[in-house]
């Protein structure tokens, strides 16, 4: 690298980085962002996209009036009472009532959203999503950024933060084999994601029995809550996460990180600088080809009677009992298992209310829909011994599983997984296995202690001169329950810091 000193220096390329680089740099700051990865995205460019707000344009257009006092106090009915506790108010509620203009930040960069969709206990319509999904965010900001002149390095993995007496002055960090010292004149914004990925991590704060569950995002490790760490700043709400939740592996065939502008080559710069004069229609198009989901199926499969079952066709848990279903599903051979219906489930999850899943643009996914767009998870059988050969599991352990679940209900024997009350026989003239299905993590929501400004708090709730943090990194404690927060804190977050190292920039 032939430049080695920055205004400043972020630290991933996900959306809170990418919104970071993107204000500091309208802001008139000279910006560097590292990601370690080939690509930029992280989670946020495998998400869905969803950005909840209060008081947007879209809002308005819909006459619907909305605040975020009204917001605030909803938000605050998502997760339950015994995690909701642990939020951190005051900056739950600056988040909130900064993120209508981020999103009109967003619109302004030639974003568009459809929505605002209903999501309970919301008591407003408050839920905007960015079409087609989560992809065209970092499409956009990545090319808004190249256009403001900002430097993007991918494959460049931040190992270390400098320091000059008390204040972080730059960063450490492994780029094409070799290492460089980079400095960072008026700040380095953490923006790094989580560690939903991070075993050691997990283990240590929510405990071992949750170390095989692994993060939908397999490079989200935690490096950034590690620096944050090492520099002395205090991090909450450790044991908190979003799961584990069983959801449907993704399509094989895909590449879940492949994002729309390349970021090598001449024709990664090409197409980041050519992008606000592409048709929408095509951006879309491609964007949405580049879909992957991971969706979770509803718990309400399980209620009505369906049972799971490992690959080899042998049942192994209480179905009812989360988090504990999702420990053992990650103790069965390859971390899979497989949801089993007869004839009376099959017949119900064919129509509402019983869908089996959400699914991105039809809202909700029924048996019919997973047949036509994901037929790579059904098996369908007129028995189980066809079950069985279609899916590879052993006849006598699918046989034997369905026995002894139908012993339970005929009151013959006591389940000896512990489930009570279901009165519905497994039985009939179809069979369908869906899965695999994994348990995962979808996000962790241990951050950094932050203060409004997003410095980084030490234990004594100081700021570390030179050192913020955004995004999931920076959590500050909030409890983001329900969807769509945790991307508009990323992309608020990120705007806000890059205005305050503007801000710094001026005075200093
Ligand atoms: C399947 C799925 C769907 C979701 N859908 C939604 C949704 O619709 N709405 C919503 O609000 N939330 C959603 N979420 C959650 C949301 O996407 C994330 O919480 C949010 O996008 C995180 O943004 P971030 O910038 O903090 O982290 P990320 O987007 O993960 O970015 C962090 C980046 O930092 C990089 N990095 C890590 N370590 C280093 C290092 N040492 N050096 C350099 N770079 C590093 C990473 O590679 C990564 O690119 C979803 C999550 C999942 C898994």
């Amino acid at each position: 690298m032939k430049q080695t000193e920055y205004d400043v220096i972020v630290v991933g390329g996900g959306g809170s980085g990418l919104a970071a680089a993107v204000s500091a740099a309208e802001s008139g700051c000279d910006v560097l962002l590292l990601e370690k990865q080939p690509v930029l995205g992280g989670t946020t460019g495998i998400a869905v996209g969803s950005f909840t707000t209060s008081g947007s344009r879209l809002q308005s257009k819909a006459k619907l009036k909305d605040s975020p006092e009204e917001h605030a106090e909803d938000a605050g009915k998502f997760a339950p009472e015994e995690i909701e506790r642990l939020n951190t108010t005051e900056l739950r509620n600056h988040f909130l009532s900064h993120s209508a203009e981020t999103l009109e930040w967003l619109e302004g960069m030639g974003l568009a959203f459809h929505g605002p969709s209903p999501e309970p206990p919301n008591r407003k319509a408050r839920m905007h999503n960015v079409v087609p999904n989560a992809k065209a965010y970092v499409a956009v900001l990545h090319s808004r950024l190249v256009k403001l002149g900002g430097t993007v390095k991918c494959s460049a993995a931040v190992v270390g933060l400098l320091r000059e007496g008390e204040r972080v002055s730059g960063v450490k960090a492994e780029i094409d084999g070799h290492e460089f010292s980079l400095e960072a004149n008026f700040g380095v914004v953490m923006a790094a994601g989580d560690y939903a990925n991070a075993p050691d991590l997990i283990s240590a704060y929510k405990g071992s029995e949750f170390e095989n569950i692994e993060g939908i995002n397999p490079h989200a490790v935690g490096d950034g809550h590690r620096l944050v760490d090492a520099a002395g700043g205090k991090l909450i709400n450790m044991e908190v996460t979003y799961g584990p939740e069983l959801r449907f592996i993704a399509p094989r065939r895909v590449d879940p990180f492949e994002q729309f502008i390349p970021t090598g080559g001449w024709k990664g710069k090409l197409l980041a600088k050519l992008l606000p004069f592409v048709p929408k229609s095509i951006i879309r198009k491609k964007i949405k080809e580049l879909l992957v989901t991971w969706q979770h199926p509803e718990d309400s499969l399980f209620k009505e009677g369906a049972i799971l079952l490992n690959k080899e066709g042998r049942r192994f848990c209480n179905e009812w009992d989360s988090p504990k279903r999702e420990i053992l599903v990650s103790r069965q051979p390859g971390k899979e298992a497989y949801i089993l219906l007869c004839d009376h489930l099959i017949k119900k999850f064919s129509e509402w209310p019983y869908f089996i899943s959400t699914a991105p643009e039809i809202a909700y996914a029924y048996l019919d829909d997973y047949q036509r767009m994901r037929p790579d998870l059904v098996f369908k059988g007129k028995s189980l011994t066809v079950l069985a050969t279609l899916s590879g599991m052993v006849p006598q352990h699918i046989h034997a599983a369905v026995e002894g679940f139908n012993l339970y209900v005929a009151g013959e024997k006591k389940d000896p997984f512990g489930r009570t009350g279901d009165k519905m026989f497994l039985g009939g003239q179809t069979w369908m296995l869906l899965g695999p299905v994994k348990a995962w993590f979808t996000t962790t929501e241990g951050g950094a202690a932050i203060n409004e400004s997003a410095q980084v708090l030490d234990a004594g709730g100081y700021p570390i001169p030179g050192l913020y943090a955004v995004g999931q990194n920076g959590l500050g404690g909030q409890i983001l329950w329900g969807h769509g927060l945790h991307i508009a804190w990323a992309l608020t977050s990120g705007r806000l810091v890059g205005l305050e190292l503007g801000r710094r920039k001026e005075v200093e």
